[in-house]
Parts: structure tokens; C-alpha cells; sequence
């Protein structure tokens, strides 16, 4: 039961500080008053929302919100994300202003000669750092805040909705309807076609390896041969339980970024970030086996069939330019690597990729199915979703997130699959050797603080161009904080 959760201190300040803001009148004036609701309903959906999805699949079933509330409280959820984003542009270009007034400032001066060394300092400083806060909040308004409300909302929808679509499960499997469901034949599994011509990817992909390459868009591989291996093994592993009809080849890029994509024709890439994120060895096959869904679908050639690839990549070399080049335009990408935000996850095409809506509900379902034909916990693919949201935070969760979102629909789709997937006696979360793998990884991060020569486990963050600056006045946001904390930061949860 909801109502007998155990009630976190944080979300309520939070959740009472903002509806007092949202009944406010200088922010709720133009809205047509909406009646409240009731406090415990409040509490109660708030940390519903706050409530990791498989839990929730579990105990939506026995929740006595009724429609309405739930309606009541996205529509909260609306106007809070609508205050939280205003504010947070407000922000953004209070500091363009600051930002142009100080350019302004420093051209003037030196125009007329009447600047001191220590002035232009403080000068230069003053840009870098309106430039990182503003890049800052630039970022915030235009993922973080978004996402981290798709997030709730999708919990919101699975409240209302997961309870009558598992009647519909239950029925389907009583009446056998399920085996005719798409892709349902998971006993096929590596004899089945999704789609035919995958081996036709092959120079599609290897084209824009090259073409990524020739830009300066890929970052550099790992250089730890013993995690290298063991993703190798295991990715293998889950290529061979799958429709794949290419060979699977697979690349560990060193870069924070928690993300991993496959590009057509079985080129598989994984962040090193992503290996620190997930939590066990049914996560990241969970992510690995839905990026290989996404080859044996063909969806990036389905997707791109008119555009080639340098046209495509042309485009994210020129957002790229922005952020990869070097010199005082840098400053995008030491404020990047500092918090793993930016990278190529920013860059790639969602075209070559195949990420389209449909695509990712069919490549979660294939994913779930190869998961599962691996022997692995297919419920580890819905949980990471959770630990981005929640423990990673925003910042670093959102390269994985922007490609894919948490929206319900999919996960539904994932927790259908696995109830329509044959019984396993032994399904695999979490071995003996991915806890080995991950104390590697570790030791290669500890590395960075030692950065010898010997053990160049991860690249140097970029220095900044101005040195012995103050430091910037960053939007203080700790992974695992509601994101009510970024937009009001009087709020009594700091
Ligand atoms: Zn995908």
C-alpha cells in the first residue's frame, strides 16, 4: 500500500515548498485554480514517483489512487516542471548578459589601453566562468529538467495504466494469444529473420567508424586489457543467443559518459561510464542486448535510408566543433568532461543510430528476449533505468537517456516480454567475475589520480584556459537529489 510507505523527509519539503510556489500568485495567476490534493494522496504519489519501476510493477496492482488524483498530480507535475524550466532560463541568460557585459568591458579596455595585467585576469576569469555556469544551466533546462519529469510521469502512467494491462497479460496467457504476439517466437531464436540483409550494414558501419574517426568524434579506446576482454566475452556471449547474422565487434571507449550504441552491421560501442554505472552483469547485458536488437532489426538503415552517412555526420561534427575543439572554446568541454555531460553521445545521429520511438519498443522487446536466451535476469534492462534516474543522477544519466527515454510505454514493453517469456529456472544477475571486472575498473579510475605513464587508465580532464581563477558558482545538484532541489535551491531539503 502506498499510504503506509515509508515517507522521505526530503521529497515532502520539497514537494510542500513547491506547491506552495505553484499556488503562489505571481506564478499561479494565470492558471485556472485546481483543487488540491489531499496531503497524505500527495505524499503518496510523490514517493510513488520516487519508487524504482519493478517495485512499482509489483505494487501498482493494490494502489487505491484513483484516476483523477493521478490526473491532479501530473498536472502539478506540468506546472513544477514549467516553474522549475522558467527559472532555470532565466538563469541561463541573466548569465549570457554578465557574460556579454564582461566581453564588452574587456574590449573596451584594452581598445584604450587602460587595462592592468591583474584586471584582464580577473576579466578573462570572469567570462570562463559565466561561460560554464551558463553552459551549466543551458544544460539543466535543456535535459536534465525535462528528463528527470518524464521520469515521474512515466511512473504516474504506470500507476494508471499497468494494473488493467496486467489483466490483459493474464488473459492472453491464458488464451495463448501471447505466442502470436511480434517476435514471439522466442524458441526460433537465432534461426528467425527480423530483418532481412543485415550483413549489407557491415560498410555502412564501417563508413562511419571512419568518417567519426576522420572527425575527431571518437573517443579513444580503453587501455585495460582484462575489462576489455571480459565485456568482449560477455557481449559475445549474448551475440551468439541472438538473431545476429554479422560478426559482433566490440569496442570499449574510455569516456565518462554512461552510454553505449551500436552502429548497423554489428559495431558495438561501450562507454567506460556505463561499465561504472551498471550494478551487475544483468544490467549491462540487458543495454548490450538491446543495442544488438538494434542491429538485428536493421533499424539504423531503415531509418537513414535516404541520407548517407557523411551528411549526417557532417552535422554532428559541426555540434561537435562546438565542443570537442580546443582553446577558450574548450571551456564547453572542460565543463563537460568534469561532469561526463557532453560527448558523443550529444553528437550522433539518432538517424544512425535507428533511435526512433517504435525502434527502441522493438529493440527493448528483442533485447529482453536475447537477455533471456543468454540465461540472464531480463529485469536487470528495466532497473538500470531506474539507478540512471536516481542514483547517477541527471548530469552523467543523460547520455543514455536522451537516446532513451524513460517514457512508459517502454517499459511496459520490457515487463510484458519477460512475463510472456517461458520460465527459467536459473536466470544470472550478478557473477564471481563481473565483480572482478569491476574492481579493475576501478583501480584503472583511482589511476587517474596517480596519471603516471604507466597507468594511463582514463584521459586528463582538460586544464582550464585561465588558471588560479575563483571557482565557478555551479548549480550545487548531488546524484540522487530530487530535481526540485536544482530549481529551488532555498528549498529546505539543502
Ligand atoms: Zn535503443
Amino acid at each position: 500500500m502506498f499510504q503506509v510507505w515509508r515517507a522521505k523527509k526530503i521529497q515532502r519539503c520539497v514537494a510542500v515548498l513547491l506547491s506552495g510556489l505553484l499556488i503562489a500568485p505571481q506564478t499561479g495567476a494565470q492558471q485556472p485554480p485546481r483543487p488540491p490534493l489531499p496531503p497524505e494522496v500527495f505524499d503518496a504519489l510523490a514517493e510513488a514517483v520516487e519508487t524504482p519501476y519493478l517495485e512499482l510493477f509489483d505494487k501498482a496492482a493494490e494502489s487505491e489512487f484513483s484516476a483523477a488524483q493521478i490526473q491532479r498530480m501530473r498536472d502539478y507535475f506540468d506546472d513544477s516542471e514549467d516553474v522549475c524550466l522558467k527559472g532555470m532560463k532565466r538563469k541561463a541568460k541573466a548569465l549570457d548578459k554578465d557574460l556579454e557585459k564582461a566581453r564588452k568591458e574587456l574590449r573596451q579596455k584594452t581598445n584604450s589601453r587602460t587595462i592592468s595585467e591583474a584586471e584582464r585576469h580577473d576579466l578573462h576569469c570572469t567570462i570562463q566562468n559565466r561561460r560554464i555556469e551558463q553552459e551549466q544551466a543551458a544544460l539543466f533546462a535543456k535535459h536534465s529538467i525535462p528528463l528527470a519529469y518524464q521520469h515521474k510521469e512515466a511512473k504516474l502512467d504506470l500507476l494508471e495504466s499497468w494494473p488493467a494491462e496486467l489483466l490483459r497479460i493474464d488473459e492472453d496467457i491464458e488464451s495463448g494469444a501471447y505466442l502470436r504476439r511480434e517476435h514471439g517466437d522466442v524458441e526460433d531464436i537465432g534461426f528467425r529473420e527480423i530483418v532481412e540483409g543485415q550483413n549489407k550494414d557491415i560498410k555502412r558501419g564501417q563508413e562511419a567508424i571512419y568518417e567519426m574517426r576522420s572527425l575527431g568524434l571518437m573517443p579513444r579506446e580503453l587501455d585495460d586489457e582484462r575489462v576489455r576482454t571480459y565485456v568482449d566475452r560477455l557481449a559475445q556471449a549474448v551475440g551468439a543467443r541472438s538473431d545476429l547474422q554479422v560478426p559482433l565487434n566490440v569496442t570499449v571507449l574510455d569516456s565518462d559518459e554512461i552510454n553505449a550504441f551500436a552502429l548497423p552491421g554489428g559495431y558495438l560501442f561501450i562507454h567506460r561510464g556505463l561499465l561504472e554505472a551498471v550494478e551487475n552483469d544483468s544490467q549491462l547485458v540487458g543495454v548490450i542486448a538491446h543495442e544488438i536488437a538494434h542491429v538485428t532489426a536493421r533499424h539504423g538503415h531503415r531509418l537513414m535510408k535516404r541520407a548517407t552517412i557523411a551528411s549526417i555526420l557532417y552535422q554532428a561534427a559541426q555540434v561537435g566543433a562546438i565542443i570537442f575543439t580546443g582553446g577558450a572554446v574548450g571551456i564547453g568541454t572542460y565543463y563537460a568532461l568534469q561532469y561526463g555531460f557532453y560527448g558523443l553521445g550529444l553528437v550522433l545521429s539518432l538517424e544512425l543510430l535507428g533511435v526512433s520511438r517504435d525502434y527502441e519498443l522493438e529493440a527493448d522487446r528483442l533485447g529482453v528476449q536475447y537477455t533471456w536466451n543468454a540465461g540472464y535476469d531480463p529485469r536487470g534492462f528495466i532497473e538500470f533505468f531506474d539507478k540512471m534516474a536516481t542514483e547517477e543522477g541527471y548530469i552523467r544519466g543523460a547520455s543514455w537517456f536522451r537516446t532513451h527515454p524513460p517514457f512508459y510505454a517502454r517499459m511496459l514493453e520490457s515487463r510484458r516480454e519477460i512475463a510472456f517469456l517461458p520460465r527459467k529456472a536459473e536466470l544470472i544477475v550478478e557473477t564471481d567475475k563481473f565483480r572482478e571486472f569491476q574492481s579493475d575498473l576501478e583501480f584503472c579510475t583511482e589511476g587517474e589520480e596517480r596519471s603516471t605513464p604507466e597507468e594511463p587508465c582514463r584521459p586528463t580532464l582538460l586544464e582550464p584556459y585561465e588558471k588560479d581563477c575563483p571557482p565557478p558558482d555551479k548549480i550545487d545538484y548531488e546524484p540522487g537529489q530530487p530535481i526540485e532541489a536544482v530549481c529551488f535551491p532555498a528549498s529546505p531539503s539543502r
